[in-house]
């Protein structure tokens, strides 16, 4: 089985290892893949190095880079419903917002392939005219990317377009859970006519895959999205090699709701921000944070309608949202909100495995709500990453800042009131990486995406999300040499 991807060829694993797929909403069989071990990353890893330091990649025009990434966009437009329908069945999510995930993955690939050649760096000004200054930009060199399973192709997709555009070469490494759209992402950029070696997949587990990109010598930069225990075991291991590393961890983001705040759509996102794709969003707005004066009317609205949200597989019409990722993560759902009631939450609904028999063989919990919640409670301060929304409450202003930012992480959040002054004084003061005012989730490639504290160390998209995988060089050039004579003789 050859689904290694390495020095331009696909490759059978070196030990035959190979893992079952199972479709997280009925247990089916979705695919037989290669699983990489050490031997498979360090062979990755040669081929990226000498792609980087002899292969054509890192030397071609940057624009010409940018045109294979356009191409591959159009590719992959072209197979959307292969790469949605593929990612549907290793995640579970409805095969719309796979849909949604494929467009925007064409959109990242556009994003960067569209801005190429229009950063060459600057000039300085040196004041004299016998020298020449200026600040360009060299590829950081081997870049390992490692990335999570709740967003398969588009997490890859933020670290392998801006990493390619900037003529590194690449070692991708997926959730050993959703590894199937990474296959057919190498698949378009080999179609597009990518240089062999520039861009290598090997599946396989972080002890196996993972751990050894961020370890390994020559390997010049790990950029991860994940969980904060693994990126923090990962930023240590970079460290032996110096090695540039870049980190998307969690988030335990607020949604403030003010009493002056437009119910009717203020409670609609409330909604969304938490269990869109049931919570296993980054910036899932997991801690409702809702004024004294609205918070019966508002959470019982919310309650209400949480009641109604329909469970179902990825294909299944009527289903508002899918199944959990793992039996493993459903019980770590499970044990955040048992702690959360034995610590005083009040459980509003939700809160036990759904007894649907059609849906008994997938790992569903219900969009649950816990009130009376506090920030020293695990299940508010600590990712539970499924859906289950907290309820804090706040009196004034000042309060509600105060108990948004008191939290480690600091990836996302949003504040809704119709007082614009208002809405801008706290915008400012939320001491999160992306801000939404009256509204949740949306993004833009265009846009920076990043965090404060524990949610991670640099940022993806936007500008700076290149930056992440080039050096500024500052070259000086003296146009005149001659002799200084600073001594005489
Ligand atoms: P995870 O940390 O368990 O795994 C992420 C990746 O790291 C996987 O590919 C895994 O195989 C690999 N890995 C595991 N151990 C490793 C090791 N020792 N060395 C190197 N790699 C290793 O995370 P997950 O459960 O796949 O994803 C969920 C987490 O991702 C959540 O915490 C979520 O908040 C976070 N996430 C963050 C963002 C963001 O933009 N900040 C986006 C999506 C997901």
């Amino acid at each position: 089985m050859a689904h290694l991807y390495v020095d331009g060829e696909w490759r059978e694993p070196v030990a035959k290892g190979q893992r079952d797929i199972r479709c997280p909403a009925d247990g089916t069989l979705v695919a037989t893949v290669a699983e990489g071990t050490r031997p498979d990353t360090e062979a990755a890893i040669a081929a990226a190095r000498r792609a980087f330091d002899e292969g054509p990649w890192p030397r071609t025009p940057e624009r010409e880079r940018g045109a294979l990434l356009l191409r591959t966009a159009d590719l992959m437009e072209r197979d959307a419903k292969e790469f949605a329908r593929a990612e549907s069945l290793d995640t579970g999510k409805r095969l719309v917002e796979s849909e949604y995930d494929i467009a925007d993955v064409v959109a990242c690939f556009r994003h960067y392939g569209g801005i190429a050649g229009t950063d060459a760096g600057r000039v300085i000004d040196t004041g004299r005219d016998d020298a020449v200054s200026r600040v360009v930009y060299e590829p950081v060199g081997v870049c390992g990317l490692i990335t999570p399973w709740n967003y398969p192709l588009l997490q890859a997709s933020w670290k392998v377009a801006p990493a390619l555009l900037a003529g590194n070469t690449i070692i991708l490494k997926p959730s050993e859970l959703t590894p199937s759209t990474s296959v057919l992402l190498m698949k378009a950029l080999q179609e597009a006519g990518l240089p062999a070696g520039a861009a290598n997949l090997v599946l396989g587990t972080g002890p196996e895959v993972g751990a050894p990109l961020s370890e390994h010598p020559d390997v010049d930069l790990v950029s991860f999205t994940g969980g904060l225990e693994t990126g923090k075991r990962i930023m240590a291991s970079a460290a032996a090699t110096v090695k540039k590393v870049a980190l998307e961890l969690g988030g335990k983001n607020p949604n403030v709701v003010f009493a002056d705040a437009d119910f009717e759509a203020a409670v609609d996102f409330a909604l969304t921000a938490v269990f869109l794709h049931s919570g296993q969003v980054c910036s899932a707005g997991a801690r409702l944070i809702v004024e004294d004066a609205l918070h019966d009317r508002f959470v019982n609205e919310v309650v209400r309608r949480a009641r109604l949200i329909r469970l179902g597989g990825p294909f299944d019409p009527d289903a508002e949202t899918g199944a959990l990722i793992s039996a493993q993560h459903l019980s770590k759902v499970e044990a955040y909100v048992a702690a959360g009631i034995a610590e005083g939450a009040v459980l509003r609904c939700g809160g036990t495995r759904p007894d649907d028999p059609a849906l008994a063989n997938g790992h569903y919990y219900p969009p649950t709500v816990l009130d009376a919640c506090t920030q020293d409670m695990s299940v508010v301060h600590e990712e539970s990453f499924g859906p289950v929304l907290t309820v804090e409450r706040f009196t004034d202003e000042d309060d509600a800042v105060r108990i948004a930012n008191d939290t480690d992480y600091g990836l996302a959040g949003a504040v809704w009131t119709q007082d614009a002054g208002r809405a801008q004084r706290v915008a400012r003061r939320l001491r999160h990486g992306t801000v939404w005012i009256n509204d949740y989730h949306p993004y833009v490639p265009q846009a920076e995406w990043g965090g404060f504290g524990h949610s991670g160390v640099g940022r993806e998209l936007g500008r700076s999300g290149l930056d992440e995988y080039r050096e500024p060089k500052h070259i000086w050039q003296n146009i005149q040499p001659r002799p200084q004579r600073w001594f005489s003789g």
